[in-house]
C-alpha cells in the first residue's frame, strides 16, 4: 500500500472503532475544552510532521473531549445521528473533495444534489420542482429562504432590494409566533430587517401558533409586503403549527409564508405523523435539516423554495471568470449563500437510498414511540411530564427550577445518557429529544432508570 492508502485506512479504522464504542462509552466528554487546550495547546511547530503522525496525535489527543452525540443515548438539543451509509458517503466525499458550486466544477456533486432534492421534495410532500439549496443547516436555510421572501414581496411592489437595499424601501411586515426558533431572529438581523420588526403572534399552550391571533395581527394593517414565519417542530415541545389554517390566513393577506421545519418537517414522511404537517405544500419556502432527523452527519440542511427563479434572484451572483451559472435552471451556487462549499448531496443521497421511503417513515415513527415511552417511564417514576408529547420532544420537571437543574447536571455527570435543560413557560425543565436511528427501547429504559436513580439522589 502506498502512504496515502495506509493513511486513509488508518483514518477509517479510527472512524469504525469510534462508532463501535458509542453504545458502551459514557455519553459525555471526559475532559473540558479548557483542559484539552492546556494539554495540547502549544505554539505552531516550525518543522513539518508526517501525516500518519499527525493523525495519531489528533485522534489520541482529542478523543477524550468527544461527546457521543451520534450514539443511541444522546438526547440533548435536537441532534439526530449519523446513518451508516451517510457517514461512509461523507468519508468518500471528503476524499473526492468536490467543490459544489456548479456542474462544471463537479457534474457528480450537481447530479447528486439534483437527485437527492427530488427525493427530498417527494418524501416531505413539497411541490415538485421546488428549488433546494444545500446549506449548512436550518440557520442557513432560514436566512436563504427569507432572502428569497424579501426579494419577492419587495419585487411585487416594484422595489429591487438586491440593487437598492433596504434604505428607503417600502416597509416589509414580518409576522412570527412568540415561539419561533431563535435562528429566525438572527436571519432577520442579517437580512437588515432587525429583530424589532417582528410582529409577535401568540402561541397555544403547547407552543404552536395561535391562528386566530395570526389573523388578528395580520388584520391590523392593509395588505402590503408581508412575510409570515410558521414552524413545524417547536424545539422545546415538538408542537407543529397548523399549516393549513396558517397558510390560508396568510394567503388572504397576500403574505409570503416561510415554514421553519428544521426537524418537524420530517413528520410528513410517516402516515402516523403526517397530519402534523398537513398543508405544508401551501407555503412558499421551507427550511429543513438533514443533520437532525434524517441522520446525515453534520453539517447539512436545505433551503427550499416553491419559486426557483425567486430563490436564485435573491442569492445568485456572477463574475467574469465564472462558467456554469445562468440559464433557466439555477446552478447549485445560486441557491445558497456560499460560493465554494463541500458536496453535501452525496450523504443526503446515501441516507435516502439507505432508508428508502419506508425507512424514513420508520425512523420518524420509532423516535416518536420512544419519546412517548420515555415520557411514560419518567412519569411512572414520579417525574412530571410538562408538554403534550406530539412528536419526539419531552419536557420534564423534577420539582422546583433549582432541583430540576441539579438533576440535569447530575444526569450529565452520571454518563448513561446526556440531555439538557431548557426554560419553558418560565420554568426550568429537562428536555429530551429522541432523533437517532440507533436508539432502541432498551436505550430508553436504561436511560429512564438512570435518570430516576440519579434524581432520587438529588435533594
Ligand atoms: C435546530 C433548529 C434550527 C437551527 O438549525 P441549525 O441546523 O442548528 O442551523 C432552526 N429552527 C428550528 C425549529 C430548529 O429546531
Amino acid at each position: 500500500m502506498d502512504d496515502l492508502s495506509q493513511l486513509f485506512h488508518r483514518a477509517a479504522e479510527v472512524a469504525a472503532a469510534h462508532r463501535a464504542s458509542l453504545p458502551d462509552r459514557p455519553v459525555g466528554a471526559a475532559v473540558t475544552a479548557d483542559q484539552l487546550v492546556a494539554e495540547l495547546g502549544e505554539p505552531l511547530r516550525t518543522a513539518p510532521m508526517p501525516a500518519t503522525q499527525v493523525l495519531e496525535e489528533l485522534t489520541r489527543g482529542f478523543a477524550r473531549g468527544l461527546v457521543a452525540t451520534p450514539g443511541p443515548r444522546f438526547f440533548g438539543f435536537v441532534i439526530g445521528g449519523a446513518l451508516p451509509a451517510a457517514s461512509a458517503a461523507d468519508l468518500v466525499a471528503v476524499a473526492w473533495d468536490q467543490c459544489a458550486f456548479n456542474a462544471v466544477l463537479s457534474p457528480a456533486a450537481a447530479a447528486a444534489e439534483r437527485i437527492a432534492a427530488g427525493w427530498l421534495l417527494d418524501v416531505l410532500g413539497l411541490p415538485p420542482g421546488s428549488s433546494v439549496g444545500f446549506v449548512t443547516g436550518a440557520q442557513g436555510a432560514n436566512t436563504a429562504a427569507l432572502a428569497a421572501a424579501r426579494h419577492h414581496v419587495l419585487a411585487q411592489v416594484g422595489w429591487d432590494v438586491e440593487r437598492d437595499g433596504l434604505v428607503g424601501a417600502p416597509r416589509v411586515r414580518l409576522v412570527a409566533s412568540t415561539e419561533r426558533h431563535a435562528t429566525i431572529d438572527r436571519s432577520l438581523r442579517l437580512l437588515g430587517f432587525g429583530t424589532a420588526a417582528v410582529e409577535q403572534v401568540q402561541a397555544t399552550a403547547n407552543g404552536a401558533i395561535d391562528v386566530a391571533d395570526l389573523e388578528r395581527v395580520l388584520g391590523r394593517q392593509a395588505p402590503g409586503p408581508t412575510i409570515v414565519c410558521l414552524q413545524s417542530g417547536n424545539v422545546n415541545t415538538g408542537a407543529c403549527d397548523d399549516l393549513t389554517a396558517g397558510c390560508a390566513v396568510a394567503r388572504r393577506h397576500g403574505a409570503w409564508v416561510h415554514v421553519d421545519g428544521a426537524f418537524g418537517l420530517w413528520a410528513a414522511a410517516s402516515p402516523t405523523t403526517a397530519h402534523l404537517t398537513a398543508g405544508v405544500e401551501q407555503a412558499d419556502s421551507w427550511s429543513c435539516d438533514a443533520h437532525k432527523w434524517l441522520n446525515v452527519p453534520y453539517d447539512c440542511g436545505f433551503a427550499i423554495c416553491s419559486r426557483p427563479q425567486v430563490h436564485a434572484a435573491a442569492l445568485s451572483y456572477s463574475a467574469a471568470y465564472l462558467t456554469g451559472q445562468g440559464g433557466p435552471t439555477p446552478a447549485l451556487g445560486d441557491l445558497v449563500m456560499e460560493s465554494s462549499r463541500r458536496a453535501r448531496g452525496f450523504a443526503v443521497w446515501a441516507a435516502l437510498r439507505e432508508l428508502g421511503r419506508d425507512g424514513v417513515a420508520d425512523l420518524v415513527d420509532r423516535c416518536c414511540t420512544l419519546a412517548r415511552r420515555c415520557a411514560d417511564g419518567l412519569e411512572a417514576g414520579g417525574a412530571e411530564v410538562v408538554n403534550d408529547v406530539v412528536l419526539n420532544q419531552v419536557l420534564i420537571g423534577f420539582g422546583d427550577d433549582a432541583r430540576t437543574d441539579r438533576v440535569v447536571e447530575a444526569v450529565q455527570r452520571e454518563g448513561t445518557c446526556w440531555l439538557g435543560g431548557t426554560t419553558w413557560r418560565g420554568r426550568r425543565l429537562m428536555r429530551v429529544s429522541v432523533s437517532n436511528w440507533s436508539t432502541t427501547a432498551q436505550d430508553i429504559d436504561q436511560s429512564v432508570a438512570a435518570i430516576l436513580r440519579v434524581a432520587g439522589q438529588v435533594a
